[in-house]
């Protein structure tokens, strides 16, 4: 039998890996997903779905759905904050409403939606774009050459293996990245934090909810530190648990998994929801490690790592699914021009080069904000200085041979800036700028590179894999910083590649074009 051939092969059907799938369809490329459970996932851990990524799902068609189904289980204006318990004091805010300060931003809003409400959602996209997933399927082998990989599959409900050879290799294996172990890649970072648990539960909390924020709620008490995540009708929920009891240095405090009994997480429920007056069924408890790692590279070959695979988060803030989804964003686009032959190969190495630093800034800051809101006590000697939520969304900067820099800047080496400081810097997001009914610059990216250009800008000759839009509406040449003889080149991904503040030459174009292509 002829053996099968794809052009990427997907190692993992979860949030990334379908995400990755669904991306790669966006941009007419096949690939195979295979994931050994059954379905996607079962639990609702990712929650909390940040700009970028809600900018993603509008590009490939779903923000009104996932907005739409958001709203049948949370509040669209829901915070974060702390409390003793439920039925205890309120002690701290950390963020007013989700959405709060983000207007003017984009044209799109962040979303509370779980994980296992999601997921479905991508993986129909991904498989209306074209994209094969192949569940209770195991990766168990991967031998890369010059010309691509070959992968051995195993069917785990015949036992029976198959090889596959693809071009390229997305390893979205999760956290324990069987894929990742096999290419001798390590982690490095903080380590393990914790041994966590989340209950699952099903208990009428309305009453002891009145009047709060309800969004995301943080507990601390001296039973439990964690945090609540509760439906609209405030009948049902989870509750993670990050540490138990009052000194958070013993090492007893971060091990809540180890050993826990029934009795043990009702009593820990109970201790969160602080009364005894609300009955309580617990549904189910799931166990994992609270790590803060980042993959000392995210490429091996022809093979990339991304999301959990590259790197590991604690669930304070909501970073994880939400960086897993912008190492898709930025490598699909990347694979696709190489493989439809539009791009030479080094293009790939700029994966590496531009995810692996932000990655690591992600791992600090969710770290900052575990310490911050966990365990304060252990002391801040070793933590980051805060950089707030809409920056590391919005204002994350990128660095490699496919963003050319402004020839009059000097680069100040930032990993971050404020959104309001960008101003369509090379390396960042392209800025959003209204452009008429529930329109927004973000909505001319996508598939293509874009040049936008404010109206007096010369008519240069535009390549033709270049979409031309020529942006006749207030403030959009300063929202780009050019001026109005200037451009700017977003790549598909909606990054700043290019721009000529000033007047500029279609030979200028072509070329910043061709060295962000990596063509020769
Ligand atoms: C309690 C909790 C709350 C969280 N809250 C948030 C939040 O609010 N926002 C946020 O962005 N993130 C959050 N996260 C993190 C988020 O859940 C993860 O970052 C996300 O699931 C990572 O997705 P992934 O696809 O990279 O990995 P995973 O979801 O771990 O998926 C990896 C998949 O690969 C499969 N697999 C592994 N090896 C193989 C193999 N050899 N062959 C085939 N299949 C294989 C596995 O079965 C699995 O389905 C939270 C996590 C937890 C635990």
């Amino acid at each position: 039998m002829a053996q099968e051939e794809i052009p990427v092969l997907i190692v993992g059907g979860s949030l990334v890996g379908l995400s990755s799938a669904m991306l790669l369809g966006h941009h007419g490329v096949p690939s195979l997903s295979v994931e050994r459970h059954a379905g996607t996932a079962i639990h609702p851990r990712a929650g909390h779905f940040q700009l970028r990524t809600t900018e993603m799902l509008r590009q490939v068609g779903l923000e009104d759905e996932v907005r739409a189904v958001s709203l049948l289980t949370y509040h669209p204006t829901g915070g974060i904050n702390a409390v003793e318990s439920l039925a205890g004091r309120e002690i701290a805010t950390y963020v007013k409403e989700l959405n709060e300060g983000v207007e003017g931003f984009s044209p799109t809003v962040r979303v509370f939606i779980n994980q296992d409400v999601l997921e479905p959602i991508i993986r129909r996209r991904a498989l209306e774009l074209g994209a094969t997933v192949r569940n209770r399927t195991e990766t168990v082998d991967l031998d890369q050459d010059d010309s691509g990989v070959t992968a051995t599959l195993r069917d785990l409900d015949s036992g029976a293996e198959s090889t596959v050879r693809a071009r390229y290799v997305i390893a979205a294996d999760g956290n324990r990245s069987p894929m990742r172990a096999r290419l001798g890649i390590g982690m490095e970072g903080y380590g393990e934090l914790s041994r966590s648990i989340t209950i699952y539960f099903r208990a009428d909390c309305s009453q002891l909810l009145e009047g709060r924020n309800q969004g995301v709620i943080y507990v601390h008490n001296p039973a439990l530190r964690g945090f609540f995540r509760l439906d609209r009708s405030g009948g049902t929920g989870f509750l993670v648990i990050n540490t138990v009891g009052e000194d958070v240095t013993r090492p007893e405090a971060v091990n809540v998994s180890d050993g826990l009994t029934d009795e043990r997480a009702r009593e820990l429920l109970r201790a969160a929801i602080g009364t005894d007056e609300v009955p309580i069924e617990v549904l189910d408890v799931a166990h994992w490690r609270a790590e803060s790692n980042v993959a000392t590279t995210m490429t091996v070959g022809r093979v990339f790592l991304a999301g959990d695979a590259a790197h590991v988060v604690p669930p304070n803030g909501g970073y994880g699914g939400n960086a897993g989804v912008q190492d898709a964003l930025n490598l699909a686009w990347k694979l696709a021009a190489v493989i439809k032959g539009e791009a030479g190969e080094a293009l790939l190495d700029t994966y590496d080069a531009e995810r692996r630093p932000l990655a690591r800034l992600t791992v600090e800051q969710a770290y900052t904000r575990y310490a911050t809101r966990v365990v304060p006590e252990r002391g801040m000697d070793d933590v980051e200085p805060f950089v707030d939520d809409l920056t590391m969304e919005l204002g994350l900067v990128m660095r490699s041979s496919a963003v050319i820099p402004d020839s009059d800047g000097e680069d100040d080496g930032a990993l971050h800036v404020h959104p309001t400081l960008a101003r369509g810097r090379p390396g960042t997001r392209a800025p959003h700028v209204p452009l008429g009914e529930n329109r927004s610059t973000l909505d001319l990216f996508g598939r293509r590179f874009a040049l936008l250009r404010a109206l007096r800008s010369p008519d240069p000759q535009v390549p033709d894999d270049v979409d031309d839009h020529v942006i006749d509406v207030d403030g959009f040449a300063d929202a780009y910083g050019i001026s109005a003889e200037g451009a700017t080149l977003v790549r598909p991904d909606g990054v700043v590649g290019w721009r000529s503040r000033g007047a500029y030459t279609g030979d200028e174009l072509r070329s910043a074009l061709d060295a962000i292509l990596a063509r020769a």
